[in-house]
Protein backbone atom coordinates (compact mmCIF):
# COMPACT_ATOMS: atom_id res chain seq x y z
CA UNK A 1 0.00 0.00 0.00
CA UNK A 2 0.96 3.78 -0.73
CA UNK A 3 1.13 5.86 1.72
CA UNK A 4 1.24 9.85 -0.29
CA UNK A 5 -0.18 12.97 0.36
CA UNK A 6 -0.31 13.96 -3.01
CA UNK A 7 -2.47 11.93 -5.22
CA UNK A 8 -1.36 10.82 -8.77
CA UNK A 9 -3.54 10.75 -11.62
CA UNK A 10 -4.07 7.25 -11.54
CA UNK A 11 -6.50 6.94 -8.65
CA UNK A 12 -9.36 8.17 -11.39
CA UNK A 13 -11.70 5.49 -11.52
CA UNK A 14 -10.93 3.44 -7.87
CA UNK A 15 -13.46 2.73 -5.41
CA UNK A 16 -12.80 5.26 -2.73
CA UNK A 17 -13.17 5.50 1.33
CA UNK A 18 -13.41 9.11 2.66
CA UNK A 19 -12.56 9.40 6.38
CA UNK A 20 -11.47 11.10 9.24
CA UNK A 21 -8.83 8.50 10.31
CA UNK A 22 -8.74 7.44 13.49
CA UNK A 23 -9.77 4.05 11.52
CA UNK A 24 -11.79 1.04 13.32
CA UNK A 25 -13.37 -2.37 12.22
CA UNK A 26 -16.27 -0.31 10.44
CA UNK A 27 -13.99 1.98 8.22
CA UNK A 28 -12.05 -0.86 7.38
CA UNK A 29 -15.29 -2.94 6.58
CA UNK A 30 -15.86 0.18 3.74
CA UNK A 31 -12.43 -0.76 2.88
CA UNK A 32 -13.10 -3.95 2.38
CA UNK A 33 -16.43 -3.55 0.15
CA UNK A 34 -14.97 -0.93 -1.88
CA UNK A 35 -11.87 -3.45 -2.01
CA UNK A 36 -14.96 -5.75 -4.27
CA UNK A 37 -15.50 -3.13 -6.27
CA UNK A 38 -12.11 -2.25 -7.73
CA UNK A 39 -8.56 -3.65 -7.56
CA UNK A 40 -7.81 0.32 -6.79
CA UNK A 41 -8.99 1.66 -3.60
CA UNK A 42 -7.52 5.10 -2.19
CA UNK A 43 -8.59 5.65 1.12
CA UNK A 44 -8.29 9.42 2.63
CA UNK A 45 -7.88 10.28 6.12
CA UNK A 46 -8.85 14.31 6.26
CA UNK A 47 -9.96 15.83 9.50
CA UNK A 48 -11.95 18.93 8.12
CA UNK A 49 -12.21 21.79 10.07
CA UNK A 50 -15.42 23.12 7.72
CA UNK A 51 -17.32 20.65 9.21
CA UNK A 52 -16.44 21.21 13.39
CA UNK A 53 -18.35 24.37 14.31
CA UNK A 54 -16.55 23.35 18.05
CA UNK A 55 -13.18 24.13 17.68
CA UNK A 56 -12.58 21.84 20.52
CA UNK A 57 -14.05 19.10 19.20
CA UNK A 58 -12.52 19.61 16.21
CA UNK A 59 -8.85 19.84 18.47
CA UNK A 60 -9.76 16.64 20.38
CA UNK A 61 -10.75 14.46 17.62
CA UNK A 62 -8.31 11.20 18.11
CA UNK A 63 -5.41 10.76 16.03
CA UNK A 64 -3.88 7.24 15.38
CA UNK A 65 -1.82 7.85 12.01
CA UNK A 66 0.49 4.23 12.33
CA UNK A 67 -2.50 2.33 13.48
CA UNK A 68 -4.98 3.72 10.12
CA UNK A 69 -2.12 2.77 7.58
CA UNK A 70 -2.10 -1.23 9.48
CA UNK A 71 -5.99 -0.80 9.63
CA UNK A 72 -6.37 -0.19 5.85
CA UNK A 73 -3.38 -1.86 4.17
CA UNK A 74 -4.96 -4.77 5.91
CA UNK A 75 -8.54 -4.08 4.97
CA UNK A 76 -7.20 -4.24 1.19
CA UNK A 77 -6.46 -0.42 0.84
CA UNK A 78 -3.70 0.06 -2.18
CA UNK A 79 -3.20 3.88 -1.24
CA UNK A 80 -3.67 6.08 2.01
CA UNK A 81 -3.99 9.77 0.81
CA UNK A 82 -3.63 12.06 3.75
CA UNK A 83 -3.11 15.27 2.16
CA UNK A 84 -2.86 19.05 3.91
CA UNK A 85 -5.30 21.21 4.32
CA UNK A 86 -3.86 23.50 1.60
CA UNK A 87 -4.22 20.35 -1.28
CA UNK A 88 -7.89 20.31 -0.06
CA UNK A 89 -8.83 24.32 -0.31
CA UNK A 90 -5.87 26.11 -1.94
CA UNK A 91 -7.66 29.18 -2.32
CA UNK A 92 -11.23 30.49 -0.99
CA UNK A 93 -12.89 27.73 -1.79
CA UNK A 94 -17.26 27.84 -2.58
CA UNK A 95 -19.10 26.39 0.04
CA UNK A 96 -21.92 23.84 -0.87
CA UNK A 97 -24.92 24.27 0.83
CA UNK A 98 -26.93 21.10 2.44
CA UNK A 99 -30.36 23.09 2.35
CA UNK A 100 -33.28 22.64 4.23
CA UNK A 101 -32.62 19.51 5.24
CA UNK A 102 -28.83 20.55 6.11
CA UNK A 103 -30.69 22.08 9.06
CA UNK A 104 -32.57 19.47 10.32
CA UNK A 105 -32.00 16.61 12.71
CA UNK A 106 -28.00 16.28 13.38
CA UNK A 107 -28.05 20.25 11.51
CA UNK A 108 -30.26 21.68 14.79
CA UNK A 109 -27.22 20.21 16.64
CA UNK A 110 -23.94 21.19 14.34
CA UNK A 111 -24.37 24.40 12.54
CA UNK A 112 -23.36 24.43 9.29
CA UNK A 113 -22.29 20.83 9.95
CA UNK A 114 -23.30 19.63 6.73
CA UNK A 115 -22.19 22.58 4.65
CA UNK A 116 -18.86 21.62 5.31
CA UNK A 117 -19.20 18.03 4.80
CA UNK A 118 -20.80 18.50 1.49
CA UNK A 119 -17.99 21.22 0.34
CA UNK A 120 -15.37 18.60 1.38
CA UNK A 121 -16.51 15.53 -0.01
CA UNK A 122 -17.18 17.60 -3.12
CA UNK A 123 -13.44 18.57 -3.18
CA UNK A 124 -12.65 15.07 -2.61
CA UNK A 125 -14.33 14.02 -5.83
CA UNK A 126 -13.30 16.85 -7.64
CA UNK A 127 -9.45 15.39 -6.78
CA UNK A 128 -9.81 11.54 -6.59
CA UNK A 129 -12.24 11.26 -9.31
CA UNK A 130 -13.36 7.82 -8.53
CA UNK A 131 -15.95 5.58 -10.12
CA UNK A 132 -17.41 4.21 -6.40
CA UNK A 133 -17.31 6.12 -3.76
CA UNK A 134 -18.45 4.12 0.04
CA UNK A 135 -20.39 5.57 3.28
CA UNK A 136 -21.50 4.13 6.28
CA UNK A 137 -25.07 3.54 7.33
CA UNK A 138 -24.07 5.06 10.49
CA UNK A 139 -24.05 8.67 9.67
CA UNK A 140 -27.55 8.47 7.48
CA UNK A 141 -28.33 11.44 7.14
CA UNK A 142 -25.04 11.87 5.94
CA UNK A 143 -25.18 9.03 3.21
CA UNK A 144 -28.35 11.00 2.37
CA UNK A 145 -27.26 14.37 1.80
CA UNK A 146 -23.74 13.08 -0.33
CA UNK A 147 -25.93 10.92 -2.61
CA UNK A 148 -28.28 13.73 -3.69
CA UNK A 149 -24.97 16.12 -4.07
CA UNK A 150 -23.82 13.63 -6.58
CA UNK A 151 -26.51 13.06 -8.08
CA UNK A 152 -26.40 16.28 -8.73
CA UNK A 153 -22.59 17.06 -9.50
CA UNK A 154 -21.25 13.69 -9.95
CA UNK A 155 -23.60 10.98 -11.62
CA UNK A 156 -20.42 9.20 -12.99
CA UNK A 157 -19.76 8.51 -9.59
CA UNK A 158 -21.50 5.50 -7.65
CA UNK A 159 -22.69 5.73 -4.26
CA UNK A 160 -22.49 2.85 -2.02
CA UNK A 161 -23.81 2.31 1.10
CA UNK A 162 -22.12 0.16 4.00
CA UNK A 163 -24.16 -0.84 6.90
CA UNK A 164 -23.04 -0.11 10.16
CA UNK A 165 -20.44 -2.43 12.28
CA UNK A 166 -20.83 -2.66 15.65
CA UNK A 167 -19.16 -3.73 19.17
CA UNK A 168 -20.68 -6.79 20.47
CA UNK A 169 -22.40 -4.59 23.37
CA UNK A 170 -24.25 -3.78 20.02
CA UNK A 171 -22.69 -0.18 20.34
CA UNK A 172 -22.04 1.53 17.01
CA UNK A 173 -17.95 1.95 16.49
CA UNK A 174 -16.86 5.44 16.20
CA UNK A 175 -13.87 6.94 16.38
CA UNK A 176 -15.48 8.97 19.09
CA UNK A 177 -15.92 5.63 21.27
CA UNK A 178 -12.09 6.09 22.71
CA UNK A 179 -13.40 8.68 24.46
CA UNK A 180 -15.32 6.54 26.65
CA UNK A 181 -14.79 5.31 29.76
CA UNK A 182 -16.06 1.74 31.10
CA UNK A 183 -18.93 3.61 32.80
CA UNK A 184 -20.04 5.76 29.81
CA UNK A 185 -19.71 2.78 27.27
CA UNK A 186 -21.76 0.50 29.51
CA UNK A 187 -24.69 3.59 29.87
CA UNK A 188 -24.00 3.78 25.89
CA UNK A 189 -25.74 0.35 25.48
CA UNK A 190 -29.02 2.10 25.71
CA UNK A 191 -28.70 3.53 22.65
CA UNK A 192 -28.41 0.60 20.34
CA UNK A 193 -30.99 -1.44 22.55
CA UNK A 194 -34.04 0.90 21.83
CA UNK A 195 -32.80 0.81 18.38
CA UNK A 196 -33.34 -2.61 18.02
CA UNK A 197 -36.25 -2.80 20.13
CA UNK A 198 -37.77 -0.01 17.82
CA UNK A 199 -36.83 -1.93 15.39
CA UNK A 200 -38.98 -5.31 16.04
CA UNK A 201 -41.93 -3.09 17.08
CA UNK A 202 -45.37 -3.47 15.49
CA UNK A 203 -46.42 -0.25 14.17
CA UNK A 204 -44.63 3.30 14.26
CA UNK A 205 -46.33 4.34 16.98
CA UNK A 206 -45.11 1.39 19.10
CA UNK A 207 -41.61 1.90 17.49
CA UNK A 208 -41.66 5.92 18.75
CA UNK A 209 -42.31 4.65 22.67
CA UNK A 210 -39.91 1.85 22.03
CA UNK A 211 -37.53 4.54 21.32
CA UNK A 212 -38.33 7.10 23.98
CA UNK A 213 -37.48 4.69 26.82
CA UNK A 214 -34.03 6.17 26.11
CA UNK A 215 -34.85 8.97 28.44
CA UNK A 216 -34.70 6.81 31.33
CA UNK A 217 -31.05 6.22 30.81
CA UNK A 218 -29.89 9.40 33.30
CA UNK A 219 -26.52 9.28 31.79
CA UNK A 220 -27.33 9.84 28.38
CA UNK A 221 -28.68 13.39 27.47
CA UNK A 222 -30.62 13.10 24.47
CA UNK A 223 -30.57 15.87 21.32
CA UNK A 224 -33.48 13.60 19.19
CA UNK A 225 -34.46 10.40 18.51
CA UNK A 226 -37.47 10.22 15.88
CA UNK A 227 -38.82 7.90 13.66
CA UNK A 228 -38.41 9.42 9.84
CA UNK A 229 -39.18 8.05 6.11
CA UNK A 230 -35.60 7.13 4.64
CA UNK A 231 -36.53 8.87 1.64
CA UNK A 232 -37.04 12.37 2.48
CA UNK A 233 -35.96 12.58 6.11
CA UNK A 234 -39.38 13.77 6.78
CA UNK A 235 -41.22 12.19 10.72
CA UNK A 236 -42.67 8.67 9.09
CA UNK A 237 -46.43 8.30 9.46
CA UNK A 238 -48.09 4.60 9.81
CA UNK A 239 -47.83 4.49 6.20
CA UNK A 240 -44.30 4.88 5.36
CA UNK A 241 -43.01 2.19 3.40
CA UNK A 242 -39.09 3.32 4.47
CA UNK A 243 -39.13 4.03 8.08
CA UNK A 244 -35.87 4.39 10.08
CA UNK A 245 -34.87 5.08 13.49
CA UNK A 246 -32.63 8.12 14.42
CA UNK A 247 -31.17 8.86 17.44
CA UNK A 248 -28.14 11.23 19.01
CA UNK A 249 -27.19 12.74 22.08
CA UNK A 250 -24.29 12.92 25.11
CA UNK A 251 -23.00 10.65 27.24
CA UNK A 252 -20.27 11.68 29.48
CA UNK A 253 -19.55 14.78 27.45
CA UNK A 254 -19.12 12.81 23.80
CA UNK A 255 -21.45 13.17 21.03
CA UNK A 256 -23.19 9.46 20.07
CA UNK A 257 -25.42 9.51 16.88
CA UNK A 258 -26.99 5.73 15.87
CA UNK A 259 -29.98 4.64 13.71
CA UNK A 260 -31.62 1.81 12.04
CA UNK A 261 -33.92 0.30 9.88
CA UNK A 262 -37.43 -0.68 11.17
CA UNK A 263 -38.37 -4.34 10.08
CA UNK A 264 -40.23 -5.29 6.89
CA UNK A 265 -42.71 -6.54 9.04
CA UNK A 266 -43.62 -3.33 10.28
CA UNK A 267 -43.70 -1.85 7.07
CA UNK A 268 -46.72 -4.29 5.56
CA UNK A 269 -48.81 -3.57 8.13
P1 LIG B 1 -15.49 9.18 9.76
O1 LIG B 1 -14.04 8.85 9.73
O2 LIG B 1 -16.11 9.03 11.10
O3 LIG B 1 -15.81 10.47 9.07
O4 LIG B 1 -16.20 8.07 8.90
C1 LIG B 1 -15.78 7.74 7.61
C2 LIG B 1 -16.78 6.79 6.99
O5 LIG B 1 -16.88 5.62 7.82
C3 LIG B 1 -18.19 7.39 6.91
O6 LIG B 1 -18.77 6.99 5.68
C4 LIG B 1 -18.89 6.75 8.09
O7 LIG B 1 -20.29 6.65 7.93
C5 LIG B 1 -18.23 5.38 8.10
N1 LIG B 1 -18.37 4.74 9.42
C6 LIG B 1 -18.05 5.27 10.62
N2 LIG B 1 -18.37 4.40 11.61
C7 LIG B 1 -18.89 3.31 11.01
C8 LIG B 1 -19.43 2.07 11.48
N3 LIG B 1 -19.49 1.77 12.77
N4 LIG B 1 -19.87 1.17 10.58
C9 LIG B 1 -19.83 1.45 9.25
N5 LIG B 1 -19.35 2.59 8.74
C10 LIG B 1 -18.89 3.51 9.60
Amino acid sequence: MKITKLLSESAAGCAFVPTMGALHAGHQSLIAKARELSDEVVVSVFVNPLQFEDKSDLAKYPKTPEQDALLAQAAGATTLWTPDYETIYPTETKKLSAGELGSKFEGVHRLGHFDGVLTVVNRLFEMVKPRYAIFGEKDFQQLFLISKMAAELHPEIQIIAAPTVREPNGLAMSSRNVRLNAEARNAAEVISKVLFNAAKAESISQARLELAKVKNEIQFELDYAEIIDEDNFELATEETTKPRAVIAGWIDGVRLIDNMALQPALVRI
